[in-house]
């Protein structure tokens, strides 16, 4: 086997553009060797998503239906009552999910009465035994530590891209504040989900330098969603092609061979996939699917179809806690720890993007 299986640091942009062209059954049998080395290949992990509160959201990123800026056909809500994410949860588990990300549309997180609700939230799912992620934008590093003491497993904040091509993707936040809010989630104890989007018009190399800046955070993240761009009407990448499904198994393999004990997700853009595509993708090192017939916003299959395609292939639902071992619960009446009612500095470099400009002209029209 050409590749190390060990947990490196130094990936160069070269290397891993090199690993991504290897012809594929090579690649494959690299990834797949690696895979079985560090996971059971046997066992998949199924997460469920959901949505605490859609729409409206202030930033502009370029491929998501949930910013204010864009008309989409997404209908916004208020932030979920904990009764209600309970009962969301408790659907999820009985259908074999081990984990339940929260997803929140704000450009980041601030102390007050939405966020204690959110961390009742994580004390509710926590209680159910399931593994709770968290994605609501950049936070602090008290915030971190006050999801942590509520029994947060996972914090998921994607970088998307590379470094290069963020900035055609995004204008209202930079790079940085992204790699600024994974160290505040890693000085909590808290495991990091940090992934990203195929198929926004990135070149190869950006996939390649997105691979270099998640596998050179030391820990890398225990977990790496890989995204294929669903692209939505009214979003500035409304007319981007679909990718491939080869292009998805390469990223799968590629990810799986530079961050060897990270669990690699098989994100949005299912619905496009066969059986024999995601198949491929397993093979390749996924080892987890996002289950429910939306993925926040977009679609995504069915519970009943991904149950059946893991009888088919053999896989086996992965139980909670199976990486890392579950966190406890505090109370908040029992809470150590207080909101601070920071207001950090997030940046904000408002360079114009054509096509995220083009999309918001739009939206005035309709
Ligand atoms: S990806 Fe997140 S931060 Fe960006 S617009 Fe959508 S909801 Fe807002």
């Amino acid at each position: 086997m050409k590749h190390m299986s060990e947990k490196r640091h130094n990936w160069t942009k070269t290397e891993i553009l090199k690993i991504y062209n290897t012809p594929l059954m090579e690649l494959l049998y690299d990834a797949a060797t690696i895979h079985r080395k560090h996971h059971d290949p046997n066992t998949v992990q199924v997460s469920t998503l959901l949505s605490i509160k859609t729409g409206g959201c202030p930033e502009d990123c370029g491929y998501c239906p949930q910013a204010a800026r864009y008309h989409t056909d997404i209908e916004g809500n208020d932030l979920m009552t904990v009764p209600h994410v309970k009962a969301q949860a408790l659907r999820a588990k009985a259908s074999g999910s081990s984990r339940v990300c929260m997803g929140a549309a704000w450009r980041n997180v601030k102390d007050g009465p939405e966020f204690d609700q959110v961390l009742e939230m994580v004390r509710t799912i926590n209680k159910l035994d399931m593994e709770v992620c968290c994605t609501l934008g950049m936070l602090t590093e008290n915030q971190a530590k006050r999801l942590a003491e509520a029994g947060l497993y996972a914090y998921n904040h994607n970088l998307d891209t590379s470094e290069d091509y963020y900035k055609d993707v995004i204008s209202t936040r930079a790079f940085e504040d992204r790699l600024e809010t994974i160290d505040n989630v890693r000085k909590s104890n808290v495991t990091v989900c940090s992934g990203g989007i195929i198929g926004m018009g990135e070149q190869l190399e950006d996939r390649a330098g997105m691979l270099v800046a998640l596998s050179s955070l030391n820990p890398q993240p225990e977990s790496v969603p890989i995204n294929a761009l669903v692209a939505v009407e009214g979003t500035p990448m409304e007319a981007m092609e679909p990718v491939s499904i080869w292009e998805m198994i390469r990223m799968v393999a590629t990810t799986r061979i530079v961050m060897p004990e990270t669990q690699v997700r098989l994100s949005a853009g299912r619905t496009e996939m066969s059986r024999e595509g995601q198949a491929m993708c397993f093979f390749a090192g996924a080892n987890s699917i996002f289950a429910g017939d939306k993925l926040l916003t977009t679609p995504n299959p069915d519970v009943s179809e991904d149950m059946e395609m893991f009888k088919l292939l053999g896989l086996n639902p992965q139980k909670p806690f199976t990486k890392v071992s579950q966190p406890k619960t505090v109370e908040a009446s029992e809470s150590q720890l207080q909101p601070l009612g920071e207001k950090p500095k997030w940046t904000r470099p408002a360079h114009t993007i054509e096509r995220n400009e083009d999309a918001k002209a739009k939206s005035r029209l309709v």
